[in-house]
């Protein structure tokens, strides 16, 4: 079923309904161990009731469902997001194995957020990045000059600035459009589906939930010879949902073992017995790790270094890598929507995890129509602030 009925429509977008989630029901000690990090029991104590959404979640899951939730990162996710007063959703997961550590989302009349597909935007330069590299397109010492523009096909596509001389891991930091519309240009579109296709971004993620699926288009033809282009940038025909973007880029953040999601630890039956769930391992992706090393330092630079997309949002003394995508890179020109056109259309999103190298939480979120492409991004910021807290 779709946990975003009309009612989750409807459901509050004020602070009283916020961080009121999550019961003792769960064991979850072993996942704050091993994935937040942070939080000690004492640190935790004093669970409330489920929020409406968790207990619609129970309820679609069945009575007998012992949930992967943590209740603070549930808490977190919650407010952090109706902080926002917009539809859109947040996952975090553990980004080994693909447990689901905190689920919420506010409709729009887009659907649920969280499993509707739509546009990636910047967010899928990752895996253009890494369709180059394996293609050879692109090294790691291959320099692309960004003047803010990128004439092709008698058009000009914009950049939203001149990033100047750049690497691939510099392109993914300051999420540079130009250096994509070149690797876009000269890439075999069916390499770039392959890749698509590898990550899980047309597939069923695991979770025990209805939900979409992105599509994988089939190659353009020559009546629209800028679509390679706007697909390496994510603003072309691909789609995605933040489930499949998720459970993606955990693979990117793990080192290439694409998992399972889930949300349903264990059973308990009639006669009281504790049945563990059964998930899938991880797919181990064949790509270089070197490939992956290269996309994970830019995810790194684009928090970390003072030129990086999303620096605004770095936090003191808890590094994350992360990607944004939508709200303030759209190509401009010819037959391609106009930047006011853009934002007002995009979703936002950003796809964060922590610690950079061998990172325990990934935190993703997509704000519908969001306007100010930050919004994504603030989002996640404002989980990880609290797991720092959480954090001994
Ligand atoms: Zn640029």
């Amino acid at each position: 079923m779709n946990l975003a009925p009309s009612a989750f429509a409807a459901l509050c977008i004020t602070a009283a309904c916020a961080g009121t989630a999550g019961t003792g029901a769960t064991d979850t000690s072993a996942i704050r161990a091993r994935a937040a990090q942070p939080a000690t029991p004492a640190k935790l104590g004093g669970v409330r009731a489920d929020s409406a959404y968790v207990a619609a979640l129970r309820t679609a899951l069945g009575a007998d469902a012992e949930l992967s939730l943590v209740p603070e990162l549930q808490a977190a996710s919650e407010s952090a997001l109706l902080a926002e007063r917009k539809p859109g959703g947040v996952v975090l997961l553990e980004p080994n194995d693909g447990r689901v550590l905190a689920i919420f989302s506010v409709s729009g009349d887009r659907g649920d957020p969280l499993v509707t597909p739509t546009q990636p935007n910047s967010t899928f330069k990752s895996f253009t990045a890494l369709a180059a590299l394996r293609d050879g397109i692109v090294t790691p010492s291959s320099v692309h000059h960004c003047s803010g523009r990128y004439p092709f096909a008698g058009v000009t596509l914009s950049c939203p600035s001149a990033h100047g001389d750049e690497d691939a891991r510099r392109a993914l930091a300051v999420s540079c459009n130009s250096f994509f519309y070149d690797v876009g240009s000269r890439l075999d579109a069916t390499h770039l589906a392959a890749v698509a296709r590898a990550f899980g971004l047309d597939k069923h993620t695991g979770i025990e939930l209805a939900e979409g699926l992105g599509s994988i288009p089939a190659p353009a033809d020559d009546a629209h010879p800028l679509r390679p282009l706007l697909d390496a940038i994510g603003h072309g025909a691909y789609t995605v949902t933040l489930l499949e973007l998720a459970r993606a880029y955990a693979a990117i953040a793990n080192g290439g073992r694409l998992p399972s999601l889930h949300l349903v630890d264990a059973r308990r039956r009639a006669d009281g017995v504790r049945v563990p769930s059964v998930h899938l391992p991880p797919e181990q992706l064949q790509f270089e790790p070197s490939a992956l090393e290269l996309v994970r330092r830019g995810l790194a630079d684009a928090v970390a270094a003072d030129y990086g997309k999303a620096h605004a949002f770095a936090l003191e003394g808890y590094p994350f890598a992360g990607k944004p995508g939508g709200g303030d890179s759209p190509p401009r020109a010819g037959q391609v929507p106009t930047e006011a056109e853009q934002s007002v259309e995009q979703d936002t999103w950003f796809l964060g995890y922590a610690p950079p190298t061998r990172p325990t939480l990934l935190v993703a979120a997509r704000l519908e129509r969001a306007r100010d492409g930050h919004v994504a991004a603030s989002v996640v910021s404002r989980v990880l602030a609290r797991v720092r807290e959480l954090s001994p």
